[in-house]
């Protein structure tokens, strides 16, 4: 893949109206982000792509939409109140706090598998400093949940979580479905939704936020069968991935050692990939066992468990899975498609037309003649009514309009001159091979 940097991608995106610091105005406020009009067209189509192809194109996999706060307790039973801690160290001069195992690894230090005894005795061992070389304080856990409080600021005010993962809503519906829907084993359930975490360092553009979009299936199946469908939702998020323009080869599988894997997974790969500041998750899947179906009884008191509808047997299904983060999706998808033309300078966004957040651009060749705008504007507003996601673009001089298209992805653009006032064609030129074909306008 191309070597980018990631200032090019994070330039690209502010200026063109993909990516905003969030809250910039007021300085921004760290780990949050705001999407700009092609930005938010992207993530659509990206979210819908999946949608599609997981949800509406699978009889096996069911969509919900659960809400964001739930009761505590679906915290208390998925470990969450207790386990979801990053190990943190306190700078002790400014009183910053830093997330002790990425300090450790920014000196270059190997830490993966590492318990919070081994980080904290490599921390005393190699006195490691903050990173204003002040010595550090010892390790705490720090919970990585946002609380806040629901109803009334008195005493009867609850305690209530930002959900820090999807996947609960997915559990504590289980019942639900079952009861609804009467599924056959193995069958999913799959989940677009916000999610929160009070990172301690976010960082790395959108790859580390505190606020960001999920994509999770919950994916049931009997004790016996989580090897081969495990094996399987990998194969078919990758090729997902790969219709996203994403290429195989700029990922690499990484299986997560025990003592690094989320309290809840027997066994998790982290699919990285190769962004530029180095190879890093993309997507997690895990096999969570019963673990949350279990836990969720138990607290409950309510059976979740499935009844084979052939042999009348009941147990608690086992589950897998996929879980991706929208905004490193987007990055990824973003730096897939970034492509540098050397020898007709310019850059330009190799996206598959259907992630493209405009779909063509329609130019009448000069801005000042009566009946070719007026031609012009008829093409747009049928084009626009057909596919959406249709541009108007008459600033500048035409090769201005195509650079310009070209760097936000738009796979053609459609310029409307004198001969078309005579023949009904127009010129389509394409984004990536700069061909210029004359077409009629009733072939578009
Ligand atoms: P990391 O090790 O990078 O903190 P994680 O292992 O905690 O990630 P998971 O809990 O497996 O992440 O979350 C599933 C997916 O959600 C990740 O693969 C990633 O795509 C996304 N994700 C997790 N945390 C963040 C975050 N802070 N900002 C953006 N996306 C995130």
């Amino acid at each position: 893949m191309l070597d980018i940097k990631l200032e090019d991608i994070v330039s690209l995106c502010k200026r063109r109206g993909f990516l905003y610091q969030g809250s910039e105005i007021y300085g921004g406020l760290s780990g949050t982000w705001d999407l700009g009009p092609l930005g938010v067209q992207l993530k659509r189509n990206i979210l819908q792509s999946w949608w599609q192809t997981f949800v509406e194109k699978r009889s096996d996999i069911y969509g919900l939409d659960s809400a964001i706060l739930m009761n505590p307790q679906v915290w208390q039973a998925s470990g969450h109140l207790e386990g979801f801690v990053d190990p943190i160290v306190k700078d002790q001069v400014t009183k910053i706090d830093y997330r002790a195992d990425h300090l450790l690894e920014d000196q270059g230090f190997e830490v993966e598998g590492l318990n919070l005894k081994e980080l904290q005795s490599l921390i005393d061992d190699n006195q490691i400093k903050s990173p204003d070389s002040n010595p550090l304080s010892r390790l705490n856990q720090f919970n990585l949940m946002f609380q806040t409080r629901i109803g009334a600021q008195d005493e009867r005010a609850q305690t209530v979580y930002l959900r820090p993962e999807t996947a609960q809503g997915i559990f504590v519906n289980f019942k639900n479905l079952i009861d609804s829907f009467q599924p056959d084993l193995p069958f999913g359930i799959a989940q677009i939704g916000k999610a929160f975490r009070n990172e301690i360092s976010p960082r790395d553009f959108v790859f580390r936020s505190r606020e960001f979009e999920m994509l999770e299936i919950e994916y049931f199946c009997p004790p016996s069968q989580w090897q081969t469908i495990f094996d399987q939702i990998k194969i078919d998020l990758n090729d997902w991935l790969v219709s996203l323009g994403i290429s195989l080869d700029s990922l690499t599988e990484l299986e997560v050692p025990e003592s690094e894997r989320a309290h809840y997974s027997q066994r998790t790969i982290d699919m990285q990939f190769a962004f530029p500041f180095g190879e890093k998750e993309l997507y997690g899947l895990a096999y969570r066992g019963d673990y949350d179906l279990r836990q969720h009884q138990d607290l409950s008191g309510k059976s979740l468990e499935y009844i084979d509808k052939k042999t009348q047997s009941k147990f608690l299904p086992v589950c897998i899975e996929p879980s991706i983060g929208v905004e490193r999706l987007l990055l990824a998808v973003l730096q897939s498609a970034y492509k540098v033309d050397e020898e007709n300078k310019r850059v330009y966004l190799a996206l598959p037309a259907g992630l493209a957040p405009i779909k063509y651009a329609v130019s009448p060749l000069v801005n000042n003649k009566a009946d070719l705008i007026t031609k012009a504007l008829t093409v747009f507003k049928n084009l626009q009514a057909k596919y959406g996601c249709v541009v108007w673009d008459d600033h500048g001089n035409i090769g201005k309009r195509y650079r310009r298209q070209d760097e936000v992805g738009t796979p053609a653009c459609i310029v409307i001159d004198f001969q078309t006032l005579e023949d009904d064609t127009v010129t389509v030129r394409s984004r990536d091979d700069l061909q210029q074909k004359r077409l009629k306008i009733s072939a578009l």
